[in-house]
């Protein structure tokens, strides 16, 4: 029987097809991408996933935004802001900064350096399947891009009151953005079956 896929987006199933470099396979009926010429290499989200742990520690430990007014200036870190929307009562709006920009994006890089490492390695590390399973489950819940669209338009807004300077970790952010929308797209749940597999015959 020849190889066979379903799309994820309207369960269509179809014959899986042989693809050049680059290449990449579309749904027939609804055109939804189904999967990318592979495989990719491991090194590739290894190598990502080790840049993003770089990048998040930046953007948690330098200033995002330096405001000047009238003489006097205001450098605020993340942790600052999250801080500040608790001292003001807004502990709900805190934690879920907290939690979208801080905690998931560490805890999925971590995860992922979990699984990756020892695949490169030749095996599979214990828990595999039910890591896996928890990663795909707190994913969603990373919304670095979403801080970064609200921080954005915060800062417009304040540059007509304030004089504003961006620091290094309003870029380390941006650059942590695209890294982990990089890393989504590399391990797919099929991609990384295809990891474990190899590791297995190893
Ligand atoms: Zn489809």
């Amino acid at each position: 029987m020849p190889p066979i896929v379903l799309c994820s987006a309207c369960d269509v199933v179809q014959k899986k097809a042989a693809l050049r470099r680059r290449e990449r396979a579309h749904c027939v009926r609804c055109g939804a991408e189904l999967y990318r010429a592979g495989p990719v290499s491991i090194d590739v989200p290894i190598a990502l996933a080790l840049t993003a742990l770089v990048l998040l520690a930046l953007t948690d430990s330098f200033p995002l935004v330096t405001l000047k007014l009238n003489g006097t200036s205001r450098t605020a870190t993340l942790v600052d802001a999250a801080l500040g929307l608790y001292q003001q009562g807004y502990a709900p709006m805190a934690l879920l900064v907290a939690v979208t920009t801080m905690i998931v994006p560490g805890l999925e890089i971590g995860l992922l350096l979990y699984l990756l490492v020892p695949l490169r390695l030749g095996h599979r590390p214990a828990g595999f399947a039910r890591l896996f399973r928890i990663l795909g489950a707190i994913r969603p819940w990373g919304m670095v891009e979403v801080f970064m669209l609200g921080t954005l338009v915060a800062l417009v807004k304040l540059s007509a009151l304030a004089e504003i300077v961006t620091s290094t970790a309003l870029w380390s952010c941006a650059l942590l953005m695209f890294n982990l929308s990089a890393l989504t797209t590399l391990t797919s749940t099929e991609q990384f079956w295809t990891w474990a597999q190899g590791a297995d015959v190893r």
